[in-house]
């Protein structure tokens, strides 16, 4: 099997009603998306992505009230999120209705809600009666697909179909709420900087994002996003910090083109924004982390952006990117 790459959402609906699977756009990432409420098409998501069993799923519909009936209790602070970023790149973790199956969770109590910011995501989920799963397309472990293409290259011979909806607006996974003892808390940083989430609810929000494969935590591996390069992370990278001949470096804000070369000392160097903008920086960070991989630069380094909004975001995945357990 080698997945056709469409644009119609009717045979992507077709196709999800028939319990294939279907690689959809998001503003965030692609998603390998199956109907959630078919417990034998979720099964293929976890195969096609080789993804252990304990990594429960996210599941998506059009509107707020469509994926909602899917949690069997929504408290207050969850309505206002609902209201205030949906769509877009918020996901909620909440009690589970039980319509929806063990396997969708990983056998946890709660299910992960999301309504995406993608006209064409929306059009084909507004076709559907049931909720989507759809965790990022690729392999586990690996850097999460921002293109079309970036499926076809890794999952290509284990999808259905591939819904091209063009690149991907945002370019991080979903920020993760979840509200244990009714505490909004984070737990992942992602598309929707912590800041935002915090002026709409009116107070600082804990953040529990670390990091095992214990079920209590479940998909937070500190090592994850990985190139598969020796990658090492500094707080700033300056211009003469000594790394080997034939390296890569993945700078922030410092002007000039997007790639560069030296060919003096054999160094690549990625702005992720020459300008300094972090959304841009997040849009391209992905795409640069495959890059690596394509040319396999035995040494990358990376320096960190300003821990702020979408910085948060980037870091995370920069550090586990770098991480070897
Ligand atoms: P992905 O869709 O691959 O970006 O990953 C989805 C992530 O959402 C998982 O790895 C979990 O960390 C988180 N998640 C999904 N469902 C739940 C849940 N029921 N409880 C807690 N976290 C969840
Ligand atoms: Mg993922």
């Amino acid at each position: 099997m080698s997945a056709s790459i469409i644009t119609d959402t009717d045979t992507a609906a077709q196709a999800l009603r028939a319990g294939q699977l279907v690689a959809i756009p998001t503003e965030t990432v692609y998603g390998l998306g199956a109907n959630a409420l078919d417990e034998s098409a979720v099964l293929k998501i976890f195969t096609a992505k080789n993804r252990p069993s304990f990594d429960p799923l996210i599941i998506h519909q059009s509107t707020p009230e469509r994926i909602l009936a899917y949690a069997s209790e929504i408290s207050e602070e969850a309505f206002k999120l609902a209201e205030a970023f949906w769509p877009g790149p918020l996901t909620m973790v909440l009690p589970k209705h039980r319509s929806v199956p063990d396997m969708v969770v990983s056998g946890l109590p709660a299910v992960a809600l999301r309504v995406p910011d993608h006209p064409v995501a929306l059009e084909l989920l507004s076709k559907v009666d049931f909720p989507v799963a759809a965790p990022s397309a690729n392999p586990f472990g690996f850097v999460s697909p921002t293109t079309a293409q970036h499926v076809k290259d890794q999952l290509g011979e284990r999808v259905d179909y591939i819904l091209d909806g063009g690149p991907c607006r945002v370019g991080l996974e979903s920020t993760i709420v979840a509200f244990p003892n009714g505490e909004a808390t984070i737990l992942r940083k992602g598309g929707l900087p912590i800041e935002q989430i915090e002026e709409i609810l009116g107070h600082r929000l804990a953040v529990k994002t670390h990091s095992s494969s214990q079920p209590e935590a479940p998909g937070m591996l500190s090592k994850h996003y990985s190139p598969g390069n020796h990658l090492e992370i500094f707080e700033r990278l300056e211009e003469d910090q000594p790394i080997p001949a034939g390296s890569a470096r993945i700078v922030f804000g410092r002007g000039g083109k997007a790639i560069s070369y030296d060919d003096k000392r054999l160094i690549t160097t990625y702005d992720l924004s020459p300008n300094g903008e972090l959304a841009q920086a997040a849009q391209q960070l992905f795409t640069f982390l495959r890059l690596m991989a394509t040319h396999n630069y035995p040494f990358v380094a990376a320096e960190l952006l300003p821990e702020t909004g979408l910085g948060r975001a980037i870091n995370d995945r920069l550090r586990r990117a770098a991480a070897t357990e």
